[in-house]
């Protein structure tokens, strides 16, 4: 048993009913992440994504999860108000077997941050109407992550897009941490 350690769980509630579909939550992301930071803005390199129905008033922001390298075996229909949805539309993977949550040059995939470093993630300041929400908590955990953990990770990510793509999208996010 490894030691127990204090670690701070940051969430961010979504509440789809306050949600109005602005997108002012996918501008602010892509405009953060942007290299250099702010320079430009793109909802496509958002890690945040508003799935909208706008004539049934119904949008539902979803945030970018971890990346699946295949595509998962079962899938998901979900039926709002009468109106049925594709089958993925509120999948937080960046996977083979669609667009959402990968970067458009690289076609790397894309994950929330939390924007790390900001004292408040970046959508939830711009949501002017409160449907975003930053928590945080404490909680013990075991240990921290190992580093092999980190390698099978990035070697994960170079099997699949190659080493190249992998440095240049390193590269780039350095540069916009730097600037
Ligand atoms: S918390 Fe930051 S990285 Fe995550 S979706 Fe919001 S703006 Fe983007
Ligand atoms: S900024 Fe807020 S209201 Fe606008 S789309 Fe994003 S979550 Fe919805």
């Amino acid at each position: 048993m490894g030691e127990k350690k204090k670690k701070i769980v940051k969430t961010i509630k979504v509440d789809v009913d306050k949600c109005n579909g602005c997108r002012a939550c996918e501008v602010a992301c892509s405009a953060f992440h942007a290299a250099p930071k702010y320079s430009s803005n793109n909802p496509a390199r958002s890690r945040i994504r508003v799935i909208r129905e706008p004539l049934k008033d119904i949008y539902v922001p979803v945030y970018a999860g971890e990346n699946a390298k295949a595509e998962c075996m079962g899938r998901d229909k979900y039926v709002i108000d009468g109106k049925e949805y594709d089958e993925c539309a509120f999948c937080r993977a960046s996977c083979p077997s669609r667009d959402l949550f990968k970067e458009p040059d690289s076609g790397l995939p894309l994950k929330c941050d939390m924007c790390e470093g900001e004292e408040e993630p970046l959508c939830v300041k711009w949501c002017l109407v409160d449907a975003l929400t930053y928590e945080e908590r404490e909680e013990e955990v075991e240990e921290e992550a190992k580093p092999e953990d980190v390698e099978i990770g990035l070697e994960s990510l170079v099997d699949q897009y190659g080493l190249e793509k992998v440095m240049d999208t390193v590269a780039r996010l350095s540069l916009s941490k730097k600037g």
